[in-house]
């Protein structure tokens, strides 16, 4: 068997055509969708991650801006900025670059966004949504971005064993409390997982967010097991790969996602997403629908 390569392009191309429409379509009823992004410092990766935000949100049509601060800014003046766009109606998303630099107490800045307007979904209260299977929440835009592509490919999630690798607050947990919500069995496994392969090799969805490459061999995968690679990690030959062993795996796997090109893509995609969806619950909320 050799596995159906899933384009995270193709797949997010499906999504921002969407999201172009319903962006125009919230134009017409006077609603421009607009994301403000936050950061921090002069972080060269940080730079690139939000010089693609603004650039998905260009190419649907929504407005745009950023707010750039120096790394030695206090809490304060972030809060307030923060406080500003929450207050400001033109802005139905606000994101905070992370990381920030080490003297911000991330947990209390993003507490400071809006719920309403916390299109990253890293807020107590999403976070808190998404646990009991509140589907009015923003979901986390990486495991939302897995989510979508399983969804684009009619794989079905429902009473299948899912392993996710990796149980951090943006991908691991909340891609397997997403999961859980579509009814499927869920097991999580981290760097203390002993005897990793006991457990993947019992998956029917196999989900790795680990950020080590080749740590998924062919042995450790079921013939015909799906294989989401969410890792991205830089060779010290400058090539970029993913947690997976991409070319073996997929000799046993019957969906596999690449890196670059799987996940990747999404994640900038369900951001937009999630802010054309604030922008629509921000005109029915003041049509009083
Ligand atoms: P993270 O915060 O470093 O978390 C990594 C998780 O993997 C932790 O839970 C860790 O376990 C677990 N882990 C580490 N080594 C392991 C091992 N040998 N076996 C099993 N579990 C192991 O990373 P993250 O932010 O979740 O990101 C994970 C990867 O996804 C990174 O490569 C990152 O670049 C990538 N990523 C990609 C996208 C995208 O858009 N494609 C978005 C976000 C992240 P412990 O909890 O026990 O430490």
């Amino acid at each position: 068997m050799t596995a159906k390569i899933i384009d995270g392009h193709a797949v997010a191309r499906h999504v921002r055509q969407e999201c172009r429409e319903a962006t125009e379509a919230l134009k017409r009823r006077g609603v421009h969708p607009g994301l403000a992004v936050v950061i921090v410092g002069d972080n060269p990766a940080s730079q690139v991650y939000v010089a693609n935000k603004i650039k998905a949100c260009e190419e649907v049509g929504l407005k745009s801006t950023v707010h750039a601060f120096a790394a030695d800014t206090s809490d304060g003046e972030i809060e307030a900025c923060i406080q500003r766009l929450n207050a400001d109606p033109a802005v139905h998303g606000i994101l905070v670059q992370l990381p920030l630099p080490s003297h911000f107490d991330v947990r209390r800045v993003l507490g400071a966004i809006s719920s309403d307007k916390d299109v990253d979904g890293f807020h107590l209260y999403n976070v808190g949504g998404l646990v009991v299977g509140d589907n009015t929440i923003f979901p986390p835009c990486t495991p939302f971005g897995v989510q979508k592509m399983l969804e684009y490919e009619n794989i079905p999630v429902e009473g299948q064993n899912v392993v996710v690798v990796g149980a951090s607050n943006i991908v691991g947990k909340p891609m397997a409390l997403m999961l859980m919500q579509k009814d499927a069995t869920v097991c999580i496994c981290h760097a203390k997982t002993r005897d990793l392969a006991q457990f993947t090799i019992l998956a029917d969805i196999l989900v790795v967010a680990a950020g080590k490459p080749n740590l998924i061999l062919p042995q450790m995968v079921r013939h015909g097991a799906v294989v989401i690679d969410v890792g991205i990690n830089r060779l010290p030959n400058g090539r970029l790969v993913g947690d997976v062993d991409f070319e073996g795996v997929r000799q046993k796997a019957s969906y596999i996602t690449p890196v670059p090109g799987g996940v990747g893509p999404m994640t900038v995609t369900m951001l937009v997403h999630n802010t054309v969806q604030s922008a629509s619950r921000f005109a029915q909320n003041a049509a009083g629908l």
